[in-house]
């Protein structure tokens, strides 16, 4: 695989599976804007040098992805300083748990925000100008919890079936014009999102996994950056697991 020459942007890229992600795309040679919500522009910065380090470079862009102006934004700063935009990874995306006699409708509204509107939002922007140079790569992070359901995260399953229809009808919508959609569904992670999991609750997740063992940033990143590159040219309009075998 090779990216050498790409402009990638990474929502929500200064931790976790999307860090992994603009470092995969970086070590392919891609440059990255690193998108970072308010409060890690460090994270971000120590990214962006870290980047620097392996030859390619990257852009920290602070913006929230559920605004859209301020994902309009993001996305204008990327290709004024890239010069232009050829993967959209829209990483992005918070959990708010709670059984649905309990949910609150901000937790509701603020998971559906994120998780499905900043994808149409950063969407939506990219396109306008992918449709112009007829050519692109938009990958969206879903989750097997968005394929199978999950106790406590109706907010955070319907988000991110949500994704999955969208990914769908964007590929039939821009395939003729050279732009491929795909959507990932990663299984559980090792990142910020899981850590806060009960080691009970680890346990009971572990057992059904028979790869037997929690899935790392890295493995969701190397299946990014395939979707990414020309090796999967043919590639549009799909959901790939990447869940160590998960029967959830
Ligand atoms: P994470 O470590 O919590 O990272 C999520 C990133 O998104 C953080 O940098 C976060 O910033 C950022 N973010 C949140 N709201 C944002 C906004 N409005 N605008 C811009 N950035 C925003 O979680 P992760 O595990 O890496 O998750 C990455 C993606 O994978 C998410 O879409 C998640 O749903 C999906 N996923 C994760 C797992 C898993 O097991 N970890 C499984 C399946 C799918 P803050 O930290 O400042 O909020």
């Amino acid at each position: 695989m090779d990216l050498k020459g790409k402009s990638a942007i990474v929502t929500g890229g200064s931790r976790g599976i999307g860090r992994a992600i603009c470092l995969k795309l970086a070590k392919l040679g891609a440059d990255v804007a690193i998108n970072y919500y308010p409060g890690l522009k460090e994270e971000a910065e120590e990214l962006k040098k870290e980047i620097e380090k392996i030859g390619s470079r990257g852009y920290p862009i602070e913006a929230d992805i559920s605004k859209m102006d301020e994902a309009k934004k993001l996305i204008e700063q990327a290709v004024a300083t890239m010069g232009k935009v050829d993967i959209l990874v829209n990483n992005a995306g918070i959990t708010r748990d709670s059984l649905i006699l309990r949910m609150s409708e901000d937790d509701w509204e603020s998971v559906l925000a994120v998780n499905l509107k900043g994808v149409f939002n950063c969407s939506q922007a990219v396109a306008k100008y992918m449709v112009k140079e007829r050519k692109g790569v938009i990958i969206n992070i879903s989750s097997v919890v968005g394929l199978r359901g999950n106790i406590g995260q109706a907010n955070y399953a319907a988000s991110k079936a949500g994704v999955i229809g969208f990914t769908k009808s964007l590929a039939k919508e821009l395939g003729s014009r050279g732009i491929r959609v795909n959507a990932v569904a990663p299984g559980f992670i090792e990142t910020g999102m899981t850590q806060g999991f009960p080691q009970e609750y680890r346990e009971k997740i572990l057992k059904q996994i028979p790869l037997g063992r929690f899935g790392l940033p890295k493995d969701v990143a190397s299946l990014v950056a395939f979707l990414a590159s020309d090796e999967a040219s043919y590639i549009t309009g799909e959901v790939i697991s990447v869940n160590g075998g998960i029967i959830l």
